[in-house]
């Protein structure tokens, strides 16, 4: 007899998650969409604990850690605990197995917990229901059917998101990338106000005390940029960063932008360089340009903002110039 739509639809849905984790890099995912087919969908498992074994395994072993080597033998896992049907896990019953799938979904809770990936969050979920699937489901094919579709679909989600958020983010600084902020002036109207903010001798920082002290500086200041209220901040490219001010908050932009000037200047930003850990006294010149209304070309106001900075630094920068 053919198989029907329902068996085979969780196959193809395992077999796309198990591809494009693959293909994104993501080997420990990979790793639970191939452990979904095999422990859920496979007619005949050597043992109902193959699912939560291989899934605890996935977990436990670093992603980074994960070279061509040991995902290669990680892959080749099931077909060993196959052979060693005699042994141990045969020996383990659905209750172990259930309680072994419960452990799964906890754990990788905790690791989204402590990380707070999405892709995490839906490893969490996927396992959840697989779990949900063993115990108190019992196993029913059906149900395993079903769970590992579902299963599978919310890996490959999360793959998809997760690639998605990368595109628009800048790695070091958690903040909105170049072109993230391209799509938002994209969609920009006026009343709005542009801010370019760029750290004040910046390399001399990274001469002196080493580039992760100048990450570190980076990162700070990006910190800072985020808690403006009303602006969105994205990083330009290198030292460089751009805010957003929409609505009524670009009335507002001049204020908010000449305290965290002042601000920054104030504090010093704690740093592990060359030398040790340092507290680095940091500045930043920045240059605004505001649309108080009428037909808007997003770009050209950023240039503005940019000219505006330019004459900041040319004033003796630490300084806020308008356009
Ligand atoms: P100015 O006050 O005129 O802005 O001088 P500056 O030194 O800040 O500017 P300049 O353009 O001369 O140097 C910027 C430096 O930023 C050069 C580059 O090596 C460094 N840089 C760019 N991206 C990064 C990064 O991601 N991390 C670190 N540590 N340094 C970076
Ligand atoms: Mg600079
Ligand atoms: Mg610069």
């Amino acid at each position: 007899m053919p198989p029907s739509l329902a068996e085979t639809l969780p196959w193809i849905a395992a077999s796309a998650a198990l591809v494009l984790a693959l293909v994104f890099r993501r080997p420990r995912t990979a790793l639970l969409a191939y452990d979904l087919a095999l422990g859920l969908l496979w007619p005949h498992p050597p043992s109902p604990a193959l699912f939560p074994v291989l899934a605890l395994v996935a977990l436990l072993v670093p992603e980074a850690r994960m070279n061509r080597f040991s995902a290669m033998l990680l892959f080749a896992l099931p077909w060993l605990l196959a052979w060693a049907e005699e042994g141990v896990l045969a020996a383990a019953g659905g209750t172990t197995s259930a309680v072994l799938a419960h452990l799964s979904w906890l754990l990788a809770l905790g690791q989204w917990v402590q990380k707070g990936e999405p892709l995490r969050f839906a490893e969490t979920l996927a396992l959840l229901v697989a779990a949900w699937a063993l115990a108190p489901l019992g196993g029913a094919p059906l149900a395993l059917n079903l769970s590992a579709g579902i299963a599978s679909t919310l890996l490959f989600g999360g793959v998809v998101l997760t690639s998605y958020r990368l595109a628009f983010r800048d790695p070091l600084t958690g903040l909105g990338n170049r072109r993230a902020l391209e799509e938002a002036l994209a969609g920009l109207a006026a009343p709005c106000a542009v801010a370019m903010v760029d750290v004040d001798h910046f390399k001399r920082i990274n001469d002196r005390h080493g580039h992760a002290a100048g990450d570190q500086v980076l990162i700070g200041i990006a910190r800072r940029l985020r808690r403006i209220p009303g602006a969105s901040a994205y990083r330009y490219g290198g030292e460089e960063f751009c805010l957003i001010f929409t609505k009524r908050s670009a009335a507002r932009a001049e204020p908010a932008l000449e305290a965290l000037r002042r601000r920054i200047g104030r504090e010093r930003l704690s740093v592990s360089g060359k030398g040790g850990a340092r507290e680095l006294r940091v500045t930043v010149s920045i240059g605004l340009a505001i649309a108080e209304g009428g037909p808007l070309d997003a770009w050209a106001l950023r240039a503005k903002a940019d000219e505006a900075l330019y004459r900041a630094k040319e004033a003796g920068r630490n300084r806020l110039m308008r356009a």
